[in-house]
C-alpha cells in the first residue's frame, strides 16, 4: 500500500512580509516551523517593500511611455530578488531549498504584457524539488507566454501565483501580510472596521474590484474557478484569519464591507456605437470596464485605475483619448465608494438609503451604480474616506435591514 502523500502547503508572503533582511528571516523560521511539522512548503514572495513602484518609477524617469515587454523584463526582477535572499535565509535555517521563477514553475500566459492571464501550470520543476525534500521558493506575479517572453501578472499578482500553484499541486492556500485577514473597510481609514472571518469568493472578489487591498481580484476569480479556499493571515501568526470559501456563513449582515478606488471615470457616450467604439478603444489600451449600462439614446462607461498603482500615467492618456473620442460626450471623474453584499438587488430601498448616506456625508453623488454585488457612488475625492465610513457606519455595523 502506499504511503499516504504528504500534505503541500503554498505560503504567499507579500512585500511587507519580505521587506528588510530582519523579515525576511521571520518569514524564513514561519517556512521552517511548517516544514518541520512535516508539510511540503512552496513560498510565493513578493517583491520586497515598495520594490514594484520603485522600478515603475524608474521606468518612467527613463521614459514617458515605457515599453510594455521591457516594463515586464524590469518588474519580474524584483520577485527574483526576493526569492533568491529568501532562499538563502531558508537553507540558513538548516533546510534545503531552491528558488524558482515563474517561467522555471511552468507558469504559462497569454502574452498580455503587464496583464497577463496564466492558462496553464506545469509545475514539474516544483514536483522535483518537493520529491527531493527541498522548500520550493517562488517569484510570484510572472510567468512566461507560448513565445517564451517574460509575461507579469498585474500588481497583486503574487497572490495569482499562490493560488494557480496551489490548485496545480493540490495544495491549501495560506496568504501572509501584515494583517491578520480581510476587514469590512480599510482599517487605516475606517476605525469601525472589523475582520470577517469568512467570506465568499463572489463577495471577495467585488470587495477586490471596489478597491479592498487585501487579496489581488484575479487570484480570487482563480481560486473561486478551481473551489479553492483561501486563507488570509498576519505574517507574525498573531490576530485571527479570514477563510475564503465557496459557501461562507450567512450571519452577518447582507453588506460585508466597503471599498474605495481613488480614481475612477464615468465616460459617458452619445449612443450605444458610441459606446463600442469607446469600449474597443479601452480594450486596445487593456482596460476593461468595471460597469456599463447602455440603451439607444445613450451609454455610460465606469473605468477606474488600479489602487495598487501610485502611478499609472498610460491609464490616464488611455481615459483622455477616449474622452476625446467622436462618439463621447464628456467624462466625470472621481473616487468610487462602494458598499459590497449579497444586499444589492435583494434590498428594495438599499440604492434611496445609500444616496443619503453618500448626501449626509458632504457629498452630492456624481453617479450611482449598481453592479453585482456592488453598489458605488461616484464621488469627489476629497470625502472619499468620510463616506466610507458613513456608508460602513449604516450598512456594516448597523446592517443593511431596514
Ligand atoms: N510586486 C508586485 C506588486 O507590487 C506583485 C505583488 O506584490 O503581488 O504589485
Ligand atoms: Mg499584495
Amino acid at each position: 500500500m502506499d504511503a499516504q502523500p504528504t500534505r503541500i502547503v503554498v505560503q504567499k508572503y507579500g512585500g511587507s512580509s519580505v521587506a528588510d533582511v530582519e523579515r525576511l528571516r521571520q518569514v524564513a523560521r514561519r517556512i521552517a516551523q511548517a516544514r518541520q511539522g512535516g508539510a511540503h512548503v512552496v513560498a510565493v514572495v513578493s517583491a520586497m517593500g515598495k520594490t514594484t513602484d520603485q522600478l515603475v518609477r524608474l521606468a518612467h524617469e527613463v521614459t514617458d511611455t515605457p515599453d510594455r515587454r521591457e516594463l515586464d523584463m524590469l518588474l519580474s526582477a524584483g520577485e527574483r530578488i526576493a526569492m533568491a535572499l529568501l532562499a538563502m535565509a531558508v537553507r540558513a535555517e538548516g533546510l534545503a531549498a531552491t528558488s524558482l521563477t515563474g517561467s522555471q514553475c511552468g507558469i504559462l500566459t497569454n502574452d498580455s504584457a503587464g496583464n497577463a492571464r496564466i492558462v496553464e501550470v506545469r509545475p514539474f520543476r516544483v514536483q522535483d524539488a518537493l520529491a527531493q525534500g527541498h522548500v520550493v521558493i517562488v517569484a510570484g506575479f510572472q510567468g512566461t507566454s507560448w513565445r517564451r517572453e517574460v509575461t507579469t501578472l498585474g500588481r497583486g499578482g503574487s497572490d495569482t501565483t499562490a493560488v494557480a500553484l496551489a490548485a496545480a499541486l493540490g495544495a491549501d492556500c495560506e496568504i501572509y501580510s501584515d494583517v491578520d485577514g480581510i476587514y469590512s473597510a480599510d482599517p487605516r481609514l475606517v476605525t469601525a472596521a472589523r475582520r470577517i472571518d469568512a467570506l465568499s469568493h463572489d463577495e471577495t472578489l467585488a470587495l477586490a474590484r471596489a478597491g479592498a487591498k487585501v487579496l489581488a481580484a484575479d487570484a480570487v476569480a482563480l481560486a473561486r474557478m478551481h473551489g479553492i479556499a483561501l486563507y488570509a493571515r498576519r505574517t507574525d501568526g498573531t490576530g485571527g484569519e479570514t477563510v475564503v470559501r465557496l459557501d461562507a456563513p450567512r450571519d452577518r449582515p447582507w453588506v460585508s464591507g466597503v471599498a474605495g478606488r481613488p480614481h475612477a471615470v464615468l465616460l459617458r457616450a452619445r449612443d450605444a456605437a458610441g459606446a463600442e467604439a469607446m469600449i474597443a478603444a479601452l480594450a486596445d489600451a487593456h482596460l476593461c470596464p468595471l460597469a456599463v449600462t447602455a440603451d439607444a439614446a445613450a451609454a455610460d462607461v465606469l473605468v477606474a485605475r488600479d489602487v495598487a498603482d501610485a502611478v499609472d500615467p498610460a491609464f490616464d492618456r488611455a481615459v483622455a483619448a477616449v474622452e476625446a473620442m467622436p462618439g463621447s460626450i464628456g467624462a466625470l471623474r472621481g473616487a468610487l465608494a462602494s458598499i459590497v453584499g449579497p444586499a444589492v438587488g435583494r434590498e428594495p430601498g438599499l440604492i434611496t438609503a445609500f444616496r443619503e448616506i453618500v448626501r449626509a456625508s458632504g457629498a452630492e453623488p456624481l453617479a450611482v451604480v449598481a453592479h453585482g454585488l456592488t453598489l458605488s457612488a461616484l464621488v469627489d475625492p476629497m470625502v472619499l474616506t468620510p463616506v466610507l465610513a458613513a456608508l460602513h457606519a449604516r450598512f456594516v455595523a448597523e446592517g443593511a435591514h431596514a
